[in-house]
């Protein structure tokens, strides 16, 4: 937790400073309503968001309740934690099943830091006690499965890979045989995502899920956004819907960017939570999305 404030501080805490600046204790003009919108909007929370955000302000500034700076640090606290839906389940599916393991997807275009996302989540399942299991499905980029093979090496979980050129439902299909089979807790599929002709992508983590299912049910499909291309990570989210059922949301590279406001929005197009956020490149650089600590990192 301290280590997600830190993280998130040095690149976020500007947007909230400015935001405290601007509701300061009193009444605000409409340059400054307009200010604070803008300041939203620049840190990428969609229009939509910032205008629920800033209706809710408004209302509570007209009727009177905030005097004091404190009282607008509040309100700006409140208001954002709600936008945030903390109510959502954020916990991560991956208990075994009576006969199946847990089996988790992890889908995205690659270079969002999918690879990655799936390393350092064996990781904390292993360190959790869980034995896991890593196919490596993503076949379009050839370093890949090698990448995912020393993940799993340096973790502790076993790996499932297919010969060069493999089908990646293949592969997905016999990383979930082989957990059944060696009765693993947890199978987490890393998926190809190729995004380059939409029919493609549609067929393929399509029948990756299909065959995954002849086996076992699918617990969660989480998918892998860069948080450093902003509003490209939400058509990428809209097409992956689309095709899958999405259950959780990993946003990587929060630590390089000063537009984490995407975690806003990416809840709020696909009504599913941001369930792990990535905060470098370290092994130990994911951790669990809690919308109220990063409020408070947002407001320093
Ligand atoms: P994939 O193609 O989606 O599987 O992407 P990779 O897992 O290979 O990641 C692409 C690059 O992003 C690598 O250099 C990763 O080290 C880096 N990366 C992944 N997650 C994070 C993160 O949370 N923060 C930072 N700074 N880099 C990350």
């Amino acid at each position: 937790l301290d280590r997600l404030r830190g993280r998130l501080a040095r690149s976020q805490s500007a947007v909230g400073k400015s935001l405290l600046g601007l509701l300061g204790g009193g009444d605000l003009d409409e340059d400054s309503w307009e200010e604070i919108e803008d300041t939203l909007l620049i840190a990428d929370l969609g229009s939509a968001v910032t205008e629920q955000i800033v209706t809710k302000l408004r209302a509570e500034i007209a009727g009177g309740s905030v005097k004091t700076e404190p009282q607008a640090r509040a309100l700006l606290r409140s208001v954002l934690i709600d936008a945030l839906h903390p109510e959502m389940d954020r916990s991560i599916k991956a208990l075994p099943h009576d006969a199946t393991p847990g089996v988790l997807l992890v889908v995205g275009v690659n270079g969002t830091g999918k690879t990655t996302s799936t390393g350092k989540l064996a990781r904390v399942l292993v360190a959790d006690g869980r034995r896991v299991l890593l196919g490596a499905a993503d076949t379009f980029r050839a370093a890949a499965a090698d990448q995912l093979q020393t993940w799993a090496e340096r973790v502790g979980a076993e790996v499932v890979r297919g010969k060069e050129g493999a089908d990646p439902a293949a592969i997905a299909f016999d990383s979930v045989s082989k957990g059944i089979e060696t009765g693993v807790d947890v199978v987490i599929v890393d998926t190809a995502g190729r995004l380059h002709t939409k029919t493609g992508l549609m067929d393929e983590l399509g029948k990756v899920k299909r065959v995954v299912e002849k086996q076992a049910p699918v617990d969660e499909v989480l998918l892998v956004l860069d948080a450093t291309i902003g509003q490209n990570g939400l058509v990428q989210a809209r097409v992956f819907a689309e095709v899958v059922d999405i259950t959780g949301v990993v946003l990587t590279k929060l630590d390089g960017t000063a537009k984490g406001g995407i975690v806003f929005q990416v809840q709020h197009e696909l009504g599913v939570p941001v369930k792990l956020v990535g905060l470098g490149e370290g092994a130990d650089d994911l951790a669990p999305f809690e919308p109220e600590a990063f409020v408070d990192a947002l407001l320093g």
